[in-house]
């Protein structure tokens, strides 16, 4: 593998022109960070695949664990989530402000499965730090954005620090100074009763407030590095209903087979021919569920070997709760 190399990214002033130039490459598939009110995010066009399969490999994300969608006002939240009451009010008095809620995903919205991780249920935010509302109007889409940082490394509010963690691995940052908030959103649940998801940058009280009842609290089963769960909970994950096999060399009877490499060259759906790792990741989701409705009423899917390392950790931790014997 060819070694990043910094001077590939680059750092664009908040400008029109430098707006212009990040929407471009965000509008080609390629990774642009920026500030938000929070932290800086690692942004990626929502729609697309293959940016938010690079967002996980550009994180060294060991899990696929969901992605909040940021957008530019109201109108747009609704397009991608379904809101209830309880969401309009909190929505009307929050944002923009630093409040992400986990709604039904609504018909149509049109996301990339890599960011809802397959779940019934998306995370929005409409973030108020002006050069991300600029940046989202000007791109004129869904973002898709964790914390510009490695997997596991402190959470970036400067643009050096995205830089220091990330240069020659996406394509630009835009550089807004230092955020304020400098703490993560807060995070609610409202696909069910309302629950503290993460606590962040909005307290708990002040929804409680609106909302005029107690928060329930509770894990969302994501995998966030600050709360960790176990993996029983993530059974939410969206999970064939063939039983799958690991390690496949070849189809057996009644059973699809979800090749990678151009060792599968036999195989019914290849991830990646090539043996490409990011185009693996972008086509996974899609492809379970082909495999998956290919494989019909008490068929199985046997998947090839993936190789454990880069996004390989991340498909392959995805396929081994799908391979998890049943509950
Ligand atoms: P980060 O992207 O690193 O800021 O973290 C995003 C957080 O939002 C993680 O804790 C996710 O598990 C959580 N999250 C995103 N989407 C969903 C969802 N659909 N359901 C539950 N939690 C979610
Ligand atoms: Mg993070």
């Amino acid at each position: 593998m060819i070694p990043p190399n910094p001077d590939d990214t680059r750092l664009l002033p908040p400008t029109p022109e430098g707006l212009a130039e990040a929407a471009r490459q965000l509008a080609a598939g390629a990774l642009v960070a920026f500030p938000t009110e929070t932290v800086y995010g690692l942004g990626g066009d929502a729609r697309s695949d293959l940016a938010c399969a690079r967002i996980f490999e550009a994180k060294g994300r060991p899990r696929f664990n969901p992605l909040i969608v940021h957008v530019a006002d109201l109108a747009a939240a609704r397009r991608i989530a379904r809101f209830d009451d309880r969401a309009e009010r909190l929505a009307g008095a929050f944002w923009p402000g630093p409040l992400t809620l986990v709604l039904p995903l609504a018909e149509g919205a049109g996301l990339s499965p890599l960011v809802t991780a397959g779940l019934p249920t998306v995370a929005v935010r409409v973030p108020e730090h002006p050069v991300a509302r600029a940046l989202l109007a000007v791109f004129g889409g869904p973002l898709a954005a964790p914390s510009a940082n490695p997997s596991g490394r402190v959470s970036p509010t400067r643009a050096a620090h995205v830089m220091a963690g990330l240069a020659g691995r996406i394509a630009a940052v835009v550089d807004g100074g230092d955020c304020a908030v400098g703490v993560e959103s807060t995070i609610l649940g409202l696909d069910g009763p309302a629950r503290l998801l993460r606590p962040g940058g909005l307290p708990a009280e002040a929804l409680e407030a609106a909302l005029g009842q107690p928060l329930a609290s509770g894990d969302n089963g994501g995998g966030d590095a600050a709360r960790p769960s176990a993996p029983g909970q993530l059974a939410s994950h969206y999970a064939p209903g063939a039983a799958v096999r690991l390690e496949a060399t070849e189809a057996g009877k009644d059973e699809i087979w979800l090749g990678f490499g151009p060792q599968a060259a036999g195989a019914a759906l290849n991830l990646s021919p090539a043996g490409d790792l990011v185009e693996a990741a972008a086509n996974l989701f899609h492809y379970l569920r082909e495999a998956d409705a290919l494989a019909g009423n008490g068929g199985r899917i046997a998947v090839s070997p993936v190789p454990e390392r880069g996004l390989g950790r991340a498909i392959n931790d995805r396929l081994r709760r799908a391979a998890a014997p049943r509950g």
